[in-house]
């Protein structure tokens, strides 16, 4: 028996790093999975292991800041999968610079896509959702949503943003059975993200982290099918980081 025996996920960004990894685990667990992804080749590899574990999987190409798309993508899933259970808003992107040289573009873009993004994939979730009278909404924020970081107010800002949004969904639908949580991963290397961050930075970060090691996927994706799970129940509104006591 799994956590999630019969449920149907969509899990935004899939393809790669810890969506991924969310992916795979609520697969695991025995949910049939929609991921979206802009680059649809990319996600053909993760699509592939998802059958390996005799679970469906749809793959669509979606840009999560487009609320057409967004839509669709909801639509498809509960057309082609039957249901939708549970709704991981994982797509994110950086474009980090110090707030003097950032430019509008680069606010513009993290915003649309991590916290419009969130927004609108979750718009279109609920209204399923509300019917069922029951879901999960997981958003992924970030430690840097807590506490800021040098270099990423737009990423930080998306971040703290999603936390706001979170804790509003979970006040608006917890009537109905839907909980909101947010996961907030530390430094997790080795993603198309971290892969940018200069090993210097990543050394010093590691340096904040109290369990001595950096985060892995499997870390982020264990929260995320927890708070996915009839076990989250009774949780809602709450930001779980997972982060080796970085923040605490
Ligand atoms: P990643 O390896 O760069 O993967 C990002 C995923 O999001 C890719 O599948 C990407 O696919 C997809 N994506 C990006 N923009 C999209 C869009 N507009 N529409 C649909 N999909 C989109 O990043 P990651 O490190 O795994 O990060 C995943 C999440 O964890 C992000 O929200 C990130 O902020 C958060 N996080 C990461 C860390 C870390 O240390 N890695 C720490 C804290 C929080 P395409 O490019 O093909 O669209």
């Amino acid at each position: 028996m799994g956590l999630l025996d019969g449920k149907v996920a969509v899990v935004t960004g899939g393809s790669r790093g810890i969506g991924r990894a969310i992916a795979l685990r609520l697969a695991a667990e025995g949910a049939d999975l929609a991921i979206c992804v802009r680059n649809v080749e990319a996600a053909g590899a993760v699509a592939t292991e998802i059958e390996g574990l005799a679970r469906r999987c749809l793959v669509r190409q979606v840009d999560v800041a487009n609320a057409q798309q967004a839509s669709e993508l909801i639509e498809a899933t509960i057309g082609e999968l039957g249901r939708l259970d549970v709704l991981v808003n994982n797509a994110g992107i950086t474009r980090d610079g110090l707030l003097m040289r950032m430019k509008e573009e680069d606010w513009d873009e993290v915003l649309a896509i991590n916290l419009k993004g969130a927004f609108n994939c979750a718009k279109a979730a609920v209204r399923p959702m509300l019917k069922a009278r029951g879901g999960r909404i997981i958003n992924i924020t970030s430690v840097v949503g807590l506490q800021g970081n040098a270099g990423q107010a737009n990423y930080a800002a998306s971040k703290a943003g999603l936390i706001g949004l979170t804790k509003s969904l979970a006040r608006e639908l917890a009537s109905r059975g839907i909980t909101a949580n947010a996961v907030a991963p530390g430094l997790v290397p080795d993603t198309g993200m971290t892969g940018e961050l200069a090993e210097d930075i990543q050394e010093q970060m590691l340096a904040g982290v109290p369990l001595g090691r950096a985060g892995t996927p499997e870390d982020v994706a264990h929260a995320v099918a927890f708070l996915a799970s009839e076990q989250a129940a009774y949780i809602t509104g709450q930001v779980l980081a997972v982060d080796g006591g970085m923040v605490m």
